[in-house]
Order: C-alpha cells, then structure tokens, then sequence
C-alpha cells in the first residue's frame, strides 16, 4: 500500500515562514512514491491551500475537526468548513488535545465520524504516556482507544489512518525504536482485522521524533505505513527526506 507522510506543523508557522516552507517543498518534492501531506494551524488553511494551488503532490491536512456539525459552538471549526478549504486529511485525538484540551476517546471517534461525512480522512491518534509503558499498559491503552473508533465508525473504520504516537516519543527526541514500533502496529492491525474486511488497506502510521535519520528502519517495518512528523515536518530538507525515504 502507498504510505503516507503527513506533516503536523502544531501552533506554529507565519504567513511569512508558511510560504517560504511551501515553496521549499513544492521544488523539491518531486513525484513522490508515497502520499504527503501538510497541516497548518487553522488561521493558515486558506492560505497554504492557495500556495498548494496547482499541484498534486502535497495534499492539505487539517490539525482537528470538530465534533458538532454547526451552530452555537464558539471557536470550533466544522468537517463541511474544512472540506470547503481542500482539506483531504484531518488530525483527530492527538495527544497534546488530549491532554490539554480534555479530548476523551469518546470525542475522537465522533471527530473520526465527522471528518468521514464529509469526505475527509481522519488520521486518529493514539498512544500510551511513559507510565503507562513501564506499567505494561501500552497494549491495553491503544486497544481502548482504538476500539472507541471502531465501535463508532463499524465497517467504515477501513476509511481511515490510525496513527501510533507514543507520548513519551513525541517532541522528546526518544524515538521507539522499530520493533517496539512494529510490535504495537502489528497489534493494532490484528484490532482492524476482526472490525473490517479492509484492515490490510488501513495504514498505520508512526509518530514519535521521527526524523531524517531514523524514518527509513522505522518505515521498513511490515505495519509501519507512514509517519506523523511533527518537529522535522517544520524543516524543508528534513521533511523532504523523509518523503524520499518513504516507498
Ligand atoms: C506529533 O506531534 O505528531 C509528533 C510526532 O511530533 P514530533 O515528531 O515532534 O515528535
């Protein structure tokens, strides 16, 4: 299956800094062998889908979604909004949202729902904290989350990217090392498998400081189907080798 790579850019960029990235990408992306993907913050998706105009490549990603359809819900950004500015991909439960914007399993999988009405594909993120690990909880913990999604979205949840992110990976510069990785893909998949007939189409991706150096043994790995990049997706050359490193 074609990975894909997809770029969270977080609370940062300018309108400055966003077009001097785009522009780096745009001429040095090439023909890709995987899909690629950019998400800005909110303020900035008008504006980098416009520098995106006329090319195929790299495609636009949302950094959430939210979970009412419309009306009285105050800073909040709806699927059919996004979908209206060319977001294809949208972020659903990372773990800094739920961390400190109280984001429970519950409302990422109706944030998953939401985005697959309207036509975008979530990329769902989950992962244990360091205590967890050392507690022997990561498989317990991921399967939760996971399983929330799947209860929700049924069938339709062979629509969607999961994304595997260690908290204690992310920002840390700690990356998983490839097999401890793969051991919890292979599990994830093993969870897709009872739930949907497409579960070898889902693509699992990592998430975790990956970055220009580690991202080809993490992307060898047989469930490995992509990365979330956070800190090296801010980066041009970085981001871009990684892209190079995915096929
Ligand atoms: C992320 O925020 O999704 C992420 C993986 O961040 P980083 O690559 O900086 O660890």
């Amino acid at each position: 299956m074609k990975k894909l790579i997809a770029g969270n850019w977080k609370m940062n960029g300018s309108l400055a800094a966003n077009e001097a990235l785009i522009k780096a990408l745009r001429a040095g992306v090439g023909t890709p062998a995987c899909d690629v993907a950019v998400c800005p913050p909110g303020a900035y998706l008008a504006q980098v889908q416009g520098l995106l105009a006329g090319q195929d490549a790299i495609a636009l990603g949302a950094q959430n979604v939210s979970q009412h359809d419309n009306g009285a819900y105050t800073g909040d950004v709806s699927a059919t909004m996004l979908k209206e500015l060319g977001v294809r991909y949208a972020i659903v439960g990372h773990s800094e949202r739920r961390l400190h914007q109280a984001e429970n399993d519950v409302h990422v999988a109706i944030k998953a729902q939401r985005a697959l009405a309207a036509g975008i594909t979530p990329i769902v993120c989950i992962g244990e904290s360091l205590a967890e690990r050392e507690q022997g909880m990561t498989e317990f913990i991921v399967k939760r989350q996971l399983s929330a999604v799947i209860h929700l979205l049924e069938q339709r949840v062979g629509d969607i990217v999961v994304a595997y992110e260690p908290i204690w990976a992310i920002g840390t510069g700690k990356t998983a090392t490839p097999e401890q990785a793969q051991a919890v893909h292979a599990v994830l998949r093993a969870q897709l498998q009872a739930a949907t007939d497409k579960a070898q189409e889902v693509r699992i991706l990592y998430g975790g400081s990956m970055n220009a150096a580690n991202a080809a043994d993490l992307l060898a790995q047989p469930d490995i189907n992509g990365g979330l990049i956070g800190g090296a997706s801010l980066k041009a050359d970085d981001f871009l080798a990684i892209v190079a490193a995915a096929r």
